[in-house]
Formats: structure tokens, sequence, C-alpha cells
């Protein structure tokens, strides 16, 4: 394989796809003088299906780079999650605070407007944005160039190819970078409004009888962004409303909350499989993959747009700082496979966990005995810390 030698100059970028992952990444390098142009499939924004809680971490990274005012004005805090068991155990767990500095809250998100504000800071910033162009084909050219195919049989050719067009990554598949798409889990997403007082700013994470969970973040007073993690077969014998009703009337909680769905008002309920990829080559070769296309697990722990934030802040950072971008994309590679390994094998023991309710039951009597231990949990949910540090913390609370 042929690499083209860039010399002197900066090299051109495209970037597929224009979530958190893409946009970030075309402002960061906008910003900084590279030529940059966005490719997004959809017209307009929209509000994707996503559990919309963004964890202190994210914050952090945001207050870091500037941003946090310029995309987050008018959400939401969060202080913490309150954790149900099976068995309604309930937890309520305030993310922890670090000894001094930088102590940070989550965020309840709406996904349409934050979308937005990272697009327009990246167009504002010099980003060229081309709406309504799916990319269909990448192919490398032999000079090392990247030639990109929308569906219109337009073709674009750039230096660098940022890959950021999602978990189901249509140009990871079509390289073979990505293993085959994992459908065993699905998402059941909806807005459901309170029948009861908001009470504080506390997200909940509800383990569910039956290897699924639900996530709560209480976007405003009278919405309540709600969302089903369960396996793929359910969906086949019940319908999308009849698995929420009965995850409320089976929780104590749950029908405390909210009244069940009726069935004839189920069009607002949106279904999402293909919960987790794997990325096996994520750069090199002039072409890197950002945001969920670079690998995604499961929504269980909540972190993808932090994830999608901090990749192309690595990805641009080293590009930055390197004059051959060979050796920038490599140092990514290496930064972001270390980052991801921990948390990981967490999220694969977290998804092993909850599919055994006696377990389940078990660490939230553990928890629940230490308001302390709790906190020092959810911080781990939360990226407040690394996995090893916060069960470090956790045992010695
Ligand atoms: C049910 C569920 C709940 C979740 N809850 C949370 C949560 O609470 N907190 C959290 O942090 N994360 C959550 N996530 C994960 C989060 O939504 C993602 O990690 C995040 O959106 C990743 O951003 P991204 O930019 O990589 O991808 P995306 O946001 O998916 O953006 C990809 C963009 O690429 C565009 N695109 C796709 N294909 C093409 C193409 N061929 N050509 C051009 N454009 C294309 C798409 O239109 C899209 O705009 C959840 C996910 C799911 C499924």
């Amino acid at each position: 394989m042929s690499f083209k030698i860039i010399k002197n100059s900066k090299p051109s970028i495209g970037v597929v796809g224009a979530g958190p992952a893409g946009a970030m990444a075309a402002y960061l390098l906008a910003s900084e003088g590279y030529s940059v142009t966005l490719f997004e499939r959809r017209k307009e924004v929209e509000r994707k299906v996503c559990g919309e809680y963004l964890c202190p971490e994210g914050v952090r990274l945001l207050r870091e780079l500037n941003l946090l005012d310029k995309l987050c004005e008018g959400f939401s805090e969060l202080q913490g999650m309150v954790l149900v068991s099976p068995t309604d155990v309930v937890i309520p767990s305030y993310f922890p605070k670090k000894a001094n500095v930088n102590a940070e809250n989550g965020l309840s998100l709406n996904r349409k407007t934050f979308d937005q504000n990272i697009l327009k800071l990246a167009v504002d910033h010099g980003a060229k944005l081309l709406k309504d162009k799916t990319i269909v084909s990448a192919h490398q050219t032999s000079v090392g160039s990247w030639e990109i195919l929308d569906t219109n049989q337009d073709k674009y050719d750039f230096d660098l190819l940022i890959v950021a067009d999602g978990r189901q990554s249509k140009i990871g598949h079509s390289l073979g970078h990505l293993k085959a798409v994992d459908t065993k889990r699905a998402a059941i997403h909806c807005y459901l409004s309170r029948k009861t007082d908001r009470g504080l700013r506390l997200g909940e994470m509800h383990i569910l009888k039956d290897n699924g969970y639900c996530g709560l973040d209480p976007i405003s007073d009278d919405e309540v962004n709600f969302s089903i993690v369960c396996d793929s077969k359910k969906l086949k014998k019940e319908t999308p409303v009849s698995i929420i009703n009965s995850a409320i009337s089976n929780s104590k909680r749950l029908s405390a909350m909210f009244d069940l769905l009726d069935g004839k008002k189920s069009n607002d309920i949106k279904i999402v499989s293909s919960l987790k990829n794997k990325n096996l080559f994520i750069a090199g070769n002039n072409l890197a993959y950002v945001g969920d296309a670079a690998g995604f697990i499961d929504p269980l722990t909540g972190e993808g747009i932090y994830n999608a934030l901090l990749s192309s802040r690595l990805l641009a950072t080293n590009i930055l700082s390197s004059s051959n971008l060979e050796i920038a994309l490599a140092n990514y590679k290496k930064q972001k496979k270390k980052l991801s390994f921990q948390k990981n094998l967490l999220n694969h023991f977290f998804q092993f966990l909850i599919r055994k309710p006696l377990l389940v039951n078990l660490t939230a009597r553990y928890l629940k005995k230490s308001p302390e231990r709790a906190d020092q949990f959810i911080g781990i949910i939360g990226n407040v810390h690394s996995p090893v540090v916060g069960f470090i913390k956790m045992l010695a609370a």
C-alpha cells in the first residue's frame, strides 16, 4: 500500500457523518486552518434515539475545550443516578466529587439541540457541510488519498478520511474493518411524562427481571427520556407497548411514576437494534474512525457521546501535534485502544451481571449498605474514575 506523503501542507480532510464525533472532529481541525468537508446523509439534524445523558467526564471535557456554555446552555444538571434492582431495592447515588477541582455533574441533553450546536460550531469555524449526502463507498487511490462516492455517484477525493458514520458504519463494513453487526439486543425508546413530582435531578437505571434494563433521564418537568434494552427475540413475541407496560407494572417505583401506555398511541416509540460493533482497524493508511464507528458496546453505561467527543479530540490533538500523518494516526490508534480496554472489560462484566438476577440483588444489597460505596460505583459509570480506581474506592468505602 502506498501512502501519500504530505509535506509542508495541511492534508485535505473528508469527514463522513455529522453526529457529535464527526462534527467535533470537523470543528477542531477546521478551526486550526484545515480544509474540512463534512458529509451528512440527513437533510436536517434529528433528535436521535439516545438516553440523552452526558456523563460528568463529558461535561468536564467540554469545559476544558471551553465549549460547555456554547453547546449545553439550557440543559439541566444530573446529580447522580438511582439504581434499582429487580427486587425493587432502590439506591440513590450521587456522582462523587474529586478532592478539590473539576468536580462535575452530568447533564440531561436534548440531542437535537446538542447535535445542532456542535454542527453550527464546525460550520462557523470553516468546515464545509454537505447535507443530504449519503456516502456509500470509499477506496484508497494509488497515491494513498481516499476517494468517496455518494448515492448520486458524485466522487470526492481527500488526503485524510475521518469516518464518523455511527455504530452501523457503512464505510467500516464496506472496507471490512467492522465485525458483523450483532443484533441480539434491541432498544425501545420513548418519552414519558411523570405523574409524580420531578424530585431530585437524578437519572435512573433499573435492572429488569429478564436480562434487560431500563434507563430514565429526566429531561424536563414533563419529559422523561425512557429506554428499555432487551433481547431482540422479545420483540418477536411482544409489542413494544406491552414490553414497556410490563416493565412499569412489574416495578413499584416505575408504576408510581408512570401511567401504563395506551396501545393506540404507540407511534412515538422507536426501536433500534445493532447495539454492538467492534472495529478491528481504528486508524492507519490516511483513514481514522471516531465515535461509534470506532467501536460501540451497549448503551448500558451511557457514555457514547463522551466517547464520540473524546475520540475526536484525541485524533485532532494527534494530527495537530505531528507533521507526519501516519505517526499521528498510529498514536491515535494506540491511545484509543488503551482507553477502550478497561471500559470494554467493565461493560462485558456488567452485561454478564445483569443476566444473573441473584448476583444483581446481592450487589444491590452490598451497595445499599454504604451511600459512599454506591457513589463510587456510579463514579465508574460517569467516568469520574477509571474502572480499576473506581472498584478500589468502592471496596474501600
Ligand atoms: C438506545 C440508546 C441509548 C443511548 N443513550 C446514551 C446516553 O444516554 N448517553 C450517551 O452518552 N450515549 C448514549 N447512547 C450512545 C450515543 O447515542 C452514541 O454513542 C452517539 O450518538 C455517538 O455519536 P457518533 O457521532 O459517533 O454517531 P451518531 O450520533 O450515530 O452520528 C453518525 C452520523 O452519521 C450520519 N451517517 C450515517 N451514515 C452515513 C453515510 N453513509 N453518509 C453520510 N452520513 C452518514 C448519521 O446520519 C449521523 O448523523 C445511546 C445509544 C442508544 C442506541
